[in-house]
């Protein structure tokens, strides 16, 4: 009996510290409930189901606790609910109140918390409601930096940007016309705003497998694309093989059942295959029987060390036997991203890419002699021409075009109809890809 006496007085005082009245609280779209911690006329929320209903990151470590919301970071240091009224009201009314822990929940003061985030905030007898206003897009850039494609939003507040599958982000609360956006850059190609449930979904077309970095800055979020410089020097090498047409395309040669697009994409896929094998980064503009735009091609080629698109050729009037086509462009037609290259050249910028165009021409000879060689072993002899295609404009690392024979001569149709000569072929360019990069510096 003696005991029982402190233990309920103690019970008694903790339930004075906890009164607290309650209200609906509406927080975006979500319903939750803000609580006076003590009675004070101060309303707090839990800070986990605020921060999910509004989009905010929130990171919780030890005692302290963060809210972020694009550059902005909210820090609070949760003090445990005090026993005693006295205590607990100068928490409350501290300016700004502090955060509190009960439990394993951090309640968090509502109003100062809106106020930082730019939130409204208003309150009526019966309920409270906190929404973040819509955020606007102000403006979109793209440069490149550092080897880097920088995509460059302007807004008229914070917001958050949350991952949504390869190469695309919400933009947590930013409602946009959708719009597209054409980019010539070193990966990107594309840019895309689609309408969704939690704001606008950002699609970067061609960063897909490639890092991406978000950065905040007030009022702006920046997409760096791309490895770091330094990464990027020290990557292995890319070769992009290239099989030419596809799908519906009209284009391709075709001979009775035998159709270019079939045949390319099958000597591709091999020389593929025996590329990675020895350990090389190999990627195919198309393993399917699809027709890559000649844009999404040259996005390709633009970031090969190696690039070689595959063909046959049709015309009676082509002799028969391998042709390597090398690009010849003329002074007076000078390729944007050449261009480009120059422009970062003059202002002593990306090294590698310089590098790349630098040594360029003399790359495209060394690649047609170890092609030549290669086709060579197989008693064929390759013939060159030059050619002023978009593709091979685009490429600043060693690019052909090879087309493998012709299908209206008799010889070679038969080899670019038999299995066994196909692999053959596979064999030449993996061959010589190989060589070509091995032989490198
Ligand atoms: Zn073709």
């Amino acid at each position: 009996m003696v005991l029982k006496r402190p233990i309920l007085a103690l019970a008694l005082l903790l339930a004075v510290a906890f009164a607290q009245s309650e209200k609906p609280l509406l927080a975006g779209g979500t319903l939750l409930t803000a609580v006076y911690p003590g009675d004070f006329g101060v309303s707090y929320v839990e800070a986990q189901p605020f921060a999910r209903a509004l989009g905010l990151l929130y990171w919780q470590d030890q005692g302290q606790l963060i809210l972020g919301l694009g550059a902005r970071r909210l820090r609070y240091v949760a003090t445990p609910l005090p026993a005693s009224k006295t205590a607990l009201k100068k928490l409350v009314t501290s300016e700004p109140p502090s955060a509190l822990r009960d439990g394993d929940r951090v309640l968090i003061p509502l109003r100062a918390t809106s106020r930082a985030l730019g939130a409204l905030y208003s309150g009526s007898e019966a309920s409270l409601r906190v929404l973040l206003p819509e955020a606007v897009l102000r403006g979109l850039s793209h440069r490149v930096e550092g080897g880097r494609d920088v995509l460059v939003l302007k807004l008229d507040r914070d917001l958050n940007a949350a991952p949504a599958g390869a190469g695309s982000w919400w933009l947590l609360g930013l409602r946009t016309e959708e719009q597209v956006r054409e980019v010539l850059g070193l990966y990107l190609s594309r840019v895309r705003f689609e309408p969704g449930p939690y704001g606008a979904r950002l699609v970067l077309e061609g960063a897909e497998g490639w890092p991406v970095e978000v950065a905040y800055f007030p009022s702006e979020v920046r997409f760096y694309v791309g490895p770091r410089a330094q990464a990027a020097t020290e990557r292995r090498p890319l070769v992009v093989l290239d099989p030419g047409h596809g799908g519906d395309d009209d284009d391709g040669v075709r001979y009775g059942n035998l159709a270019e697009k079939a045949i390319v994409l099958k000597v591709a896929r091999e020389a593929a295959e025996r590329l990675r094998r020895r350990g090389y980064r190999v990627v195919l503009t198309r393993d399917g029987d699809e027709n890559p735009s000649v844009y999404s091609r040259a996005q390709w080629a633009a970031k090969a060390d190696v690039f070689i698109s595959l063909h046959v050729a049709g015309s009676p009037a082509v002799p028969p036997g391998p042709v390597l086509y090398r690009y010849a462009g003329s002074r007076a037609d000078v390729p944007v991203f050449v261009a480009r290259a120059r422009t970062l050249l003059d202002r002593g910028g990306f090294q590698p890419v310089l590098r790349r165009y630098a040594r360029s021409s003399r790359d495209v000879a060394a690649l047609s002699d170890a092609v030549e060689e290669a086709f060579g072993r197989i008693g064929l002899s390759a013939r060159r021409a030059e050619t002023p295609l978009y593709l091979l404009e685009h490429a600043p690392g060693a690019a052909l075009l090879v087309e493998l024979g012709s299908l209206t001569d008799a010889n070679d149709r038969a080899r670019l109809s038999n299995a066994a000569q196909q692999s053959a072929y596979a064999q030449v360019i993996a061959r010589a890809v190989a060589r070509f990069l091995g032989g490198q510096p």
